[in-house]
């Protein structure tokens, strides 16, 4: 089932209860549901949309709102994958989902399977709302701590494929530049514009692809560089919009981190059309993260971390790296399987007769070994998901895995076309 409008939802965390902050309708078709299938034993939260009748019509679930970090990146794009702790749990978090048309019940559903996560304890409940679409709360507005940092200099549609209902949205705020340096924000913009139309498998649905940019003036240019960055020479601090800093978390130099829930607002009164919002901050120092708001530098390499952490926003694609971090299962997620039998391997359709299965062992039962096949071989690679052993994946690499491989892989690349199709509806290019 397709909808062509959406509601777009804010929740805080408080209290240990989660509120429902604002509601505003929006002109654009939701994310499409997602299978039910990724709900059986599904370890983390979700969203779970009911009728009057007590029938289920939408499923969408959530990376962990409640989780306080962020992944980080080395210093430069060959390093692995990492996650840090962040300072500031992030507490607010948005979801966007289809108008019925009637009232109906909205549960964010915490599964009783999901994994102790040592980071951030938060409630580990679920929450149940009535949601009635002819309301409308507003969401907070921008208030003065941010004003007195710069201004919001207005909304630019640079891209326009078509009205916002019919077409996928993507949103980029500036941070970092001074309301002079609004013409090098427009232009940086579109280099990232120039990576992302490129780039599979967007490039198809380019046609159907709007990008607006909001203009966001800081008293200040760049991002702040505490101490603990700054291998003994001074520190850098600056006045900028939504306080971009580096070195989000100590020992992680380019950890980029905004504040979030200013970028949040921002995206909520200025663009609420957008699917998905990016903060660009102006530094040519390679940085970035994660969270409700993507966040990447000017640094040429570094709009690889923003659509690698689209893959997770947008698409749900799990981490295919190794670094240790928290155990989750790779059932739950459609670019992982835990299952070694080539009958069970939810990519099974991908795979070549005659390749191994699995394709590379890691030193976890036995000896370590690795098939040599072709790169972009689909098979059965053992590591992922933050661990080493029986998580497997489907390539060897995958932007999913490391930002060195300038391309998702060909499961991956299935589930990002089969969402955009959906989302799209029948003129856009057929799975
Ligand atoms: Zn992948």
């Amino acid at each position: 089932m397709r909808w062509d409008k959406s509601l777009r939802l804010d929740f805080r965390f408080q209290n240990a209860n989660v509120v429902l902050t604002s509601q505003t309708p929006v002109g654009i078709i939701p994310p499409p549901s997602d299978p039910s299938e990724w709900l059986d034993g599904y370890t983390g939260y979700y969203v779970r949309l009911t009728d009057g009748d007590g029938r289920v019509f939408y499923v969408q679930t959530l990376r962990d709102p409640f989780r306080s970090e962020a992944e980080t990146y080395g210093d430069d794009e060959s390093s692995p994958l990492d996650y840090a702790i962040l300072k500031e749990p992030e507490v607010e978090f948005s979801i966007l989902v289809p108008d019925p048309g009637f009232t109906f019940t909205l549960e964010i559903v915490n599964n009783p399977l999901q994994p102790e996560i040592p980071i951030y304890r938060l409630a580990r409940q679920s929450f149940t709302f009535t949601i009635d679409p002819a309301e409308f709360i507003f969401p907070p507005m921008v208030v003065s701590r941010e004003v007195e940092h710069g201004a919001i200099l207005g909304v630019e549609k640079i891209i326009d494929h078509g009205p916002d209902d019919k077409c996928w949205t993507i949103c980029i705020l500036a941070e970092g530049y001074r309301a002079d340096e609004m013409p090098k924000f427009v232009s940086d913009a579109m280099k990232f514009v120039d990576t992302f139309k490129s780039f599979g498998p967007f490039d198809e649905f380019w046609h159907r692809t709007n990008v607006y940019i909001v203009k966001v003036s800081s008293t200040d240019s760049g991002a702040d560089l505490p101490a603990q960055c700054q291998d003994g020479a001074p520190p850098v601090s600056v006045d900028t919009y939504f306080n971009a800093s580096f070195c989000g978390a100590v020992g992680n130099k380019r950890l980029l981190v905004v504040d979030q829930r200013t970028a949040k607002k921002v995206w909520d009164n200025f663009a609420p059309q957008a699917h998905v919002t990016f903060a660009m901050v102006n530094s040519p120092i390679y940085g970035g993260s994660g969270g409700n708001v993507p966040v990447f530098s000017t640094n040429g390499s570094a709009a690889l971390i923003g659509i690698h952490e689209l893959g997770h926003s947008f698409f749900k694609l799990a981490d295919e790296y190794e670094t240790p971090y928290i155990n989750d299962n790779p059932d739950n997620y459609p670019n992982l399987t835990s299952r070694t039998q080539l009958a069970d391997i939810k990519w099974k359709d991908l795979i070549a007769p005659g390749t191994p299965i699995p394709t590379s062992r890691n030193a976890c039962a036995g000896d370590p070994f690795a098939h040599p096949v072709p790169d972009g071989t689909v098979g059965l690679f053992e590591g992922g998901l933050y661990q080493a052993c029986n998580v497997f994946r489907p390539e060897k690499n995958c932007l999913m895995r490391t930002l060195t491989k300038p391309g998702f892989c060909a499961v991956c690349t299935r589930v990002i076309r089969t969402k955009l199709s959906q989302l799209l509806g029948p003129d856009a290019p057929n799975v």
